[in-house]
């Protein structure tokens, strides 16, 4: 981050695996961290505890980022009561899978909602404070599956290669206020998303990746707060896979 700038880091979905991880490592290197979750309570607590011992503030909302209304309640609140934000991560998904002819609209519909509008809602209200004090930066979580397609994934590759084109589009708009953004594109990490495949499923995983294993979500948050930080002033509308050498 921009030396002597405020250091709160906005993040949804902290309450477990990737987000949390990502609010974990933020608070360690001395962010401020709010972090919103959908309805796990007891995760969201535990979070608070342990990024406590950094001595910074965290604060968790129970937010349903596929609500516009609620983002930006929160978001607002968030800058009010805590400080400017100068990074937002949007790591709050869902997965829905199942074959395109089959695939109820209800399951189309709840993974363009969380996946991809709540990127949107997230990144709206939180560039406008970056753009009025010309810094900021956004890391969005995609997946492989948005980068190369993923069967039995239409709403979720759709939805992920939206956050990408998104992504992009909003890296060119707010590049000249000084605002960069960046997608996290992850293969198969160790998380609760992931423990809902079934063992042969995971073992074809592993078979499919060079590094034959599953990476943690502790390796996708050094990638996230690497490209928040101040070694990353240069990157912006970036794709950055992180696989172990997938062949999807
Ligand atoms: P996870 O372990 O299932 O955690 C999901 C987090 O998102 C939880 O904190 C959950 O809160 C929150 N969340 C879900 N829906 C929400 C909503 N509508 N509003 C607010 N928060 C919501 O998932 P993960 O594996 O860490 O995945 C994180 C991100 O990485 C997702 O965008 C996912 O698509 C992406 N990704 C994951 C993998 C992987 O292999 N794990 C690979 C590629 C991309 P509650 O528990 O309260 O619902």
């Amino acid at each position: 981050m921009d030396e002597g700038a405020s250091r709160l880091a906005v993040v949804s979905g902290g309450s477990r695996g990737i987000g949390r991880a990502t609010v974990l490592r933020l608070a360690e290197e001395g962010f401020d961290v709010a972090f919103c979750y959908r309805a796990d309570e007891e995760s969201a607590h535990q979070v608070t505890v342990q990024a406590g011992k950094w001595g910074t503030r965290v604060v968790a909302s129970r937010v349903d980022v596929a609500d516009a209304d609620a983002v930006r309640a929160w978001i607002s609140r968030t800058e009010r009561e805590v400080g400017p934000i100068s990074v937002a991560v949007t790591s709050a998904g869902i997965t829905r899978d199942g074959p395109l002819v089959t695939m109820s609209d209800d399951n189309w519909g709840a993974v363009m909602r969380t996946n991809l509008d709540g990127v949107y809602h997230v990144c709206r209200a939180a560039a406008f404070g970056m753009m009025k004090r010309r810094r900021g930066c956004i890391v969005n979580i995609s997946s492989v599956s948005g980068v190369y397609g993923n069967a039995k994934q239409t709403n979720y590759s759709a939805a992920k290669a939206g956050i990408i084109g998104f992504s992009k589009a909003l890296a060119k708009e707010v590049g000249r206020y000084g605002i960069r953004a960046n997608v996290v594109a992850p293969g198969f990490i160790d998380t609760d998303m992931t423990d809902a495949l079934s063992g042969s499923v995971s073992e074809r995983i592993r078979d499919s990746v060079a590094l034959g294993r599953m990476g943690t979500a502790e390796e996708v948050a050094d990638l996230v707060s690497f490209l928040a930080s101040d070694r990353a002033t240069y990157i912006t509308g970036s794709v950055v896979e992180i696989h172990g050498g997938i062949s999807i």
